[in-house]
């Protein structure tokens, strides 16, 4: 029985990522407030934020400071746009902060307001780029399978995962997909993770040989896939795919929109996953999502041609109304303040050990196959045979059990296929860790008992 907002809910709005058909019977989940790594419903229940929201409220709730700097920013200049020759101060100190943190070489910063945008803005950069330099022919984009890279229509392509793409007619053309680096599913029985690694990568070099490295121009990835299921790649992947790529004049895209500022321990997670991208898409933990605001940041090659092609055709016909919002700038600038002067990576680092080994731990529950993960993100595989790792029938919804299991308990997760994933906010204590792994926990013996 829903309750009164429940109804008005699912009567009127439509909910993104979610299954339409199931949703009206069942009830949203319908939250109030937060107070840092908790957020309360609407009838008082606290929850542990095990998902930090969408992998992304890094700073947990009630940071007044960041309200503050929002409420400042409105009363002094609440918009201004960066087209036609305007700026302001909040979008050129954040823009010059990213280029001081950046993981490569950076030459500016394009500011954008989803991760979708961002990497949708790093597809239309690659095209306009390739024209400009004279080989209109390389404008091909391999991404991977079960990569996520958001939702818009050349973001949707490049993901890798099947209901973002059917019957949404994608993708669009020139995107390809190279297989996924999860050795647990993918590798074959007897062969190592480094022999996995070394094998994707030659299965890339011949995907590229046969499209034709001429028209291939980049490949993007998450340092560690997120939306797919938290799938941490052999520790060699990288550098061996990377090899592949200079081989063939293939830039590397690193989507940083969830590893991007301490997830994984560094300030990027290319750093983190041995990546040396050429350029970078983020969004997310930039804000700590207490406004939306993404960003790319591209290198100076990338900003030359882009001016070269200015010369010739005038203006960079590309941005958004919200680019570089001035209020969305300053709390993200306050955003990274707070890092520093927290030194949030420390207490991350320190955090690890005791994640990883939480998270480990869980690797022996009978109903996990593995318990995967790197820095302050991870997932446990639920599966109906350990030995030989069958998973179960997808119509029996053991993952999304074992969700509803752990929002019973007062803990949020989220179930991607037979996978629960693992995000907290960076901030959270090693008392609330703990709190968070004895939940999932219960959570995990309930489902069990649960699927007999
Ligand atoms: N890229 C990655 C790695 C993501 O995880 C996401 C969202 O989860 C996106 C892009 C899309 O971001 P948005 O939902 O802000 O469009």
């Amino acid at each position: 029985m829903l309750t009164n907002l429940q109804a008005r809910d699912v009567a009127t709005v439509l909910h993104p990522y979610s299954n339409l058909a199931t949703l009206p019977r069942q009830g949203s989940l319908i939250l109030e407030r937060g107070e840092g790594v908790f957020v309360y419903d609407v009838d008082g229940k606290p929850y542990l934020e095990g998902m930090a929201g969408l992998w992304c409220n890094a700073l947990g709730h009630g940071r007044e400071e960041l309200v503050e700097v929002a409420a400042e920013q409105m009363r002094k200049l609440p918009f201004a746009h960066l087209f036609t020759g305007k700026s302001h101060d909040p979008a050129i100190a954040l823009a010059e902060k990213l280029k001081e943190l950046s993981p490569m070489p950076a030459a500016k910063v394009f500011f954008c307001n989803s991760g979708s945008e961002a990497n949708d803005t790093q597809v239309k950069l690659v095209w306009y780029v390739n024209n400009a330099l004279g080989r209109p022919a390389k404008k091909k984009i391999i991404s991977r399978i079960k990569g996520y890279h958001g939702v818009t229509v050349a973001s949707a392509s490049l993901t890798g995962l099947p209901n973002n793409h059917i019957d949404f007619d994608l993708p669009i053309a020139g995107v390809r997909h190279a297989a996924c680096p999860h050795h647990y599913r993918f590798g074959r029985p007897d062969e190592s993770e480094e022999e996995f690694a070394t094998r994707l990568a030659a299965e890339l070099d011949a995907q590229i040989e046969a499209e034709g490295p001429e028209t291939v121009a980049a490949f993007i990835a998450e340092p560690v896939m997120g939306a797919g299921g938290v799938i941490v790649p052999p520790e060699t992947y990288y550098p061996k795919i990377q090899a592949v790529l200079e081989k063939h004049d293939v830039i590397l895209i690193a989507d940083e929109v969830i590893t991007g500022f301490g997830r994984l321990g560094e300030w990027f997670g290319s750093t983190a996953m041995k990546m040396k991208p050429d350029t970078v898409s983020i969004a997310k933990a930039l804000s700590s999502s207490y406004v939306p605001i993404a960003g790319v940041i591209i290198p100076d090659w990338i900003d030359d041609a882009l001016s070269c092609q200015s010369e010739k055709i005038g203006v960079f016909g590309h941005g958004f109304t919200y680019s570089g919002h001035p209020v969305a700038a300053a709390v993200a600038l306050r955003t990274l303040e707070i890092y520093e002067r927290e030194n949030v990576l420390g207490h991350v680092n320190g955090l690890i050990p005791q994640f990883q080994r939480r998270l480990k731990a869980l690797g022996g529950h009978p109903l996990v196959g593995e318990a995967r993960g790197v820095g302050l993100v991870g997932a446990v595989e639920a599966v109906a045979d350990k030995a030989t790792r069958r998973g179960f029938d997808p119509k029996a919804g053991v993952a999304a059990k074992i969700v509803a299991f752990a929002q019973e308990e007062g803990l949020i997760v989220r179930a991607i296929g037979d996978a629960v994933a693992i995000c907290p906010p960076l901030v959270i204590t090693a008392a609330e860790l703990d709190l968070l792994f004895d939940r999932l926990e219960t959570a995990l013996d309930r489902a069990d008992h649960w699927a007999g």
